[in-house]
């Protein structure tokens, strides 16, 4: 037989099989199972077990489990009080006036989210308490300071206003940003602690404000809903700190995490626990409304709360406790693998099995229930004779929470291989938690993306038949290119999932796909007990419908990519974005006042289009000549070595975009086109060196990098002419 065909199954049966096996009801069991219990990173042994033996089941013989040593904290204890000066309390006998340095507790923290009777996973004797990923063991007092969303931006507002920071806690909102970003640079400018709370006036229109019940009698946020989290900082590097650049196999040597994680301890809070803090600033300090618009967001007011900046009065300070166990732990990938005709071309599909808490319907098992069904499906194509074209690689990744550490390791380990056969990343963390359709795309992928989502049926229809394509472009259309407004929106790369070691570091263009939710939407309790079962079930996903439509585009995209002759990419696109992200580029100088013409690198990019539009109409061609049934065999095989050598320029073009040095400040991130946004973690950056070195005011480092990238892009023309 020739390497490089799909074998046993037509593509089309093969597609139906992916459309017809995912079921409501199955996909509602793997949630619950995964659901049933706390699976913390490191600590779900028994769900990796269940889940390779689960995939071997459907006939995925080769699942195996692969562990990595790595670094983390598990939390041990905490405390949150409000604590006041000279003043008496109730509990004090009558006639003994407090001397005026003693100090009394005038709200202590239960840092416990409110037991349902409804919810039973909320209500575990062994539920995980609120902490933080890699959060600093420490014990403060200090007046603190309400920060905002702790944006870079929002730190800059409290300098120009002159508050101090210096000594004292960060009293931040979550969102925004990726949250350790929050405490990385509150820790800069000295503040030695950080408490974050989730305000209801960043959930949309579902709000107890508006009318609207709280979580379970209704769909707005629980008022003791404590989102935990990771704060390491991101923009480092992710994975296991310990070890940036290599896996944390046994017996590694280990880095010092100075400027990985955090320095200063830190604790999550629900909005019914920031009341109290809030309360007590009220006067004191300028009001946010007295800020830039972006400090207008809180919505908490309804409660008295006037959003004051502080810093808190003489006499009122937080006392902060934070107390972790740091270990070196195992961690637990599942890896199955079916192995292609073409062993040397390679998809691989992941989602993490982790979670912070006992249910983690949304995040991440929304994703682990879909990826079941999507090796059900392929156990059910296996069974009719199927042998992919491309291997398939289906990943459960533990670790994820703290830093992407379970894809990351394995990514590290493996990188030669991937760096020779990858040819995609699928990744799905959160698979639902809302009915849009949302996309994270190299520009590789856009084409394949949207054909695959034509496909398959939305659950929402309001008129008959539409598919996912048709509702998503109806939602939102893309207001900024690479597309254009008749095409859907797809996001760029930044981080926040476990794509960001394919993309950023082993150069393989990566999606992140999920359905999200809308301002209309229940509010999703994100890293919070009540992302159970039972919320998904009641008001995630009654009916279970989105995540088997998630299980099925995730499942096509994948054969979509492992099947068809031609490896589904389009050069043109990338060129595309390439320019169109110049373009934000160029605005981004022309507002920091930098002469800057782009004239290489344009003119570079403008080459690669050419080359580009070149390929694909080749591989379209060589594409609808494999797809006649008449061509004689001896023709057939050599159009198949003319795809071969087509599909490899695919194949390795995200890769040109690689430099070896990596960005100036973080040289784990290789990618000169992607990276996660420095200050942002979550949104992505184009041309990050080089934005950067603009932010810095660095013209000289402009131009290097400037060079860099042209000249990565020429090695791409290279590649996509030879
Ligand atoms: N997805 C997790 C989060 O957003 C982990 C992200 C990370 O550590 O990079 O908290
Ligand atoms: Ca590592
Ligand atoms: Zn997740
Ligand atoms: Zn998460």
């Amino acid at each position: 037989d020739i390497s490089g065909t799909s074998t046993g199954l037509s593509y089309e049966d093969l597609q139906q099989i992916l459309l017809d096996t995912p079921q409501e009801k199955k996909i509602r069991e793997w949630s619950q199972y995964y659901t049933a219990g706390p699976h913390l990173a490191g600590q779900n042994r028994s769900l990796a077990t269940w889940t390779q033996e689960l995939w071997q089941g459907f006939g995925i013989a080769d699942s195996r489990v692969v562990a990595y040593d790595t670094y983390l904290n598990y939390p041990l204890g905490h405390r949150l009080a409000l604590l006041e000066k000279g003043k008496e309390t109730a509990e004090d006998p009558p006639n003994t006036p407090k001397t005026s340095d003693e100090w009394t507790v005038k709200f202590e923290a239960t840092l416990e989210e409110d037991v349902l009777d409804e919810d039973s996973s909320t209500g575990l004797p062994d539920r995980i308490p609120t902490f933080h990923g890699y959060s600093a063991n420490g014990n403060v007092t200090a007046p603190y300071v309400f920060v905002n969303y702790g944006t870079y931006q929002d730190f800059e507002d409290l300098q120009k206003a002159g508050i101090p920071l210096e000594g004292k806690i960060a009293l931040a909102k979550y969102g925004a940003i990726f949250r350790g970003l929050k405490l990385k640079r509150a820790s800069e400018f000295g503040m030695i602690g950080a408490v974050l709370y989730s305000d209801p006036g960043d959930d949309g229109e579902v709000t107890e404000k508006n009318g609207y019940k709280s979580y379970p009698e209704g769909p707005a946020r629980h008022p003791s809903s404590v989102q935990r989290g990771s704060t390491q900082f991101l923009s480092v590097a992710p994975g296991d700190p310990t070890t940036p650049g290599y896996p944390s196999k046994p017996g590694v040597p280990r880095q010092p995490v100075d400027g990985a994680i955090p320095s200063i301890p830190s604790l999550p809070i629900s909005y019914q626990e920031a009341l109290p803090l809030l309360e007590a600033l009220n006067g004191h300090g300028p009001n946010a409304s007295s800020f830039p618009s972006h400090w207008q967001t809180g919505g908490l007011d309804y409660k008295g709360i006037n959003y004051n900046i502080g810093p808190s009065p003489d006499g009122l300070v937080l006392n902060l406790v934070n107390e972790q166990n740091y270990t070196i732990t195992p961690q637990w990938d599942v890896i199955g693998i079916i192995n292609g005709t073409s062993q040397d071309e390679v998809v691989i599909m992941g989602n993490h099995r982790d979670a912070w808490i006992a249910g983690g319907a949304g995040d991440p098992n929304s994703g682990s229930a879909a990826l079941n069904e999507v090796a059900r499906s392929f156990g059910v194509a296996l069974k009719k004779g199927w042998k992919p074209r491309r291997t398939i690689v289906l990943a459960s990744w533990d670790g994820e929470e703290y830093g992407l550490i379970g894809s990351t390791e394995w990514v590290e380990e493996y990188l030669a291989w991937l760096n020779a056969s990858a040819v995609a990343y699928l990744n799905v963390d959160v698979g639902t938690r809302g009915p849009e359709f949302d996309v994270a795309a190299a520009p590789l992928l856009n084409r394949a993306i949207i054909e695959t989502t034509k496909l398959v049926q939305s659950p929402n229809q309001t008129i008959a038949n539409q598919s996912v394509y048709d509702i998503w472009l109806s939602r939102k259309p893309a207001s900024i290119p690479p597309m254009n407004s008749s095409t859907p929106r797809i996001r760029t790369m930044g981080s926040g999932s476990d794509f960001t070691a394919f993309q950023d570091h082993a150069g393989i263009p990566c999606v992140d796909l999920g359905f999200s939710a809308n301002s209309e939407s229940a509010v999703y309790h994100y890293h919070s007990n009540y992302d159970s079962f039972y919320w998904m079930d009641k008001y995630g996903d009654p009916g279970w419908h989105y995540h088997v439509t998630a299980a099925k585009i995730w499942g096509l995209l994948a054969v979509k990519l492992a099947e068809e002759p031609l490896i589904s990419f389009s050069a043109e696109d990338y060129a595309t974005g390439l320019d169109l992200y110049l373009d934000q580029v160029q605005a981004k100088a022309d507002d920091l006042n930098v002469e800057f013409s782009f004239e290489q690198l344009r003119s570079a990019i403008s080459k690669l289009y050419e080359a580009s539009s070149k390929l694909d109409a080749i591989a379209a061609s060589l594409s609808s000549e494999l797809a006649r049934d008449d061509i004689p065999l001896f023709q057939r095989t050599s159009l198949l070595r003319k795809a071969k050598k087509v599909n490899k320029k695919y194949q390795y073009l995200e890769r040109a975009f690689l430099y070896p040095d990596g960005l100036d400040s973080r040289p784990w991130f290789k990618h000169v086109v992607f990276a996660p946004g420095l200050w942002t973690g979550y949104a992505g950056a184009t041309y990050p060196g080089l934005v950067e070195a603009l932010d810095a005011g660095n013209s000289t480092n402009a131009k290097r990098w400037e060079s860099i990238i042209t000249d990565l892009v020429n090695d791409a023309t290279r590649l996509v002419q030879a």
